[in-house]
């Protein structure tokens, strides 16, 4: 695997993002503290930040050049109504709700890859990154869809996340139209986030 150097320099930050947010579990449509984490470290990064998208969601945008071409980059902010049983350090401060699945990973890793972009791109275009809520099983997608629409661009999920943990992908968990795990809606993606493709309206 070939690593980006600005990105492999950026790790410890990003290690203590993802430690940081997996200490401070949120349910569905809960996560105020991971927005505020993320739409923070955006605007540090002096990346336009729309806030309340979908409730609690973050949608941070990266322009270059003048080109009307867009492309979304997705990650989900929401943890699971589990119990942490770990020890280390930043093990889940909130009794019944830890990131079992992952999604500290993934707000890490999106906020890496917009960083990255907003330092060093050099796309001629436009770069949404989309922090959505409520990814377990709360149709968290579909309302940043609706609301996206309102902000003047239509999305369009399209594929899912090969990096979920088990507990994320257990079949009794209810499930919402445009929902990932709505397994009508599901399609494989080799990439970590799952890619939204934007048209304007
Ligand atoms: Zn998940």
């Amino acid at each position: 695997m070939n690593l980006i150097d600005p990105i492999v320099a950026f790790h410890s930050e990003l290690q203590e993002i993802r430690r940081n947010i997996h200490a401070h579990p949120e349910l569905c449509y809960e996560e105020q503290r991971t927005a505020n984490v993320v739409a923070e470290k955006l605007t540090a990064w002096n990346i336009p930040v729309i806030r309340g998208m979908g409730v609690t969601g973050v949608v941070g945008v990266i322009k270059r050049g003048t080109s009307a071409a867009a492309v979304g980059l997705r990650a989900d902010m929401d943890a699971l109504p589990m119990q942490e049983f770990n020890t280390f350090p930043h093990s889940s401060k909130h009794d019944g709700k830890m990131h079992a699945c992952g999604h500290d990973g993934h707000t890490a890793m999106l906020l890496g890859a917009a960083h990255y972009l907003a330092q060093h791109g050099t796309f001629d275009g436009t770069v949404y990154v989309i922090f959505q809520p409520a990814e377990e099983g709360g149709g968290g997608a579909r309302e940043i869809e609706v609301r996206q629409v309102v902000h003047g661009a239509q999305a369009t999920a399209a594929a899912s996340s090969p990096v979920h943990s088990r507990a994320c992908t257990r079949k009794t968990r209810p499930t919402a139209p445009g929902d990932r795990h709505d397994q009508s809606q599901v399609v494989p993606s080799v990439r970590h986030f799952e890619k939204l493709q934007l048209q304007r309206t």
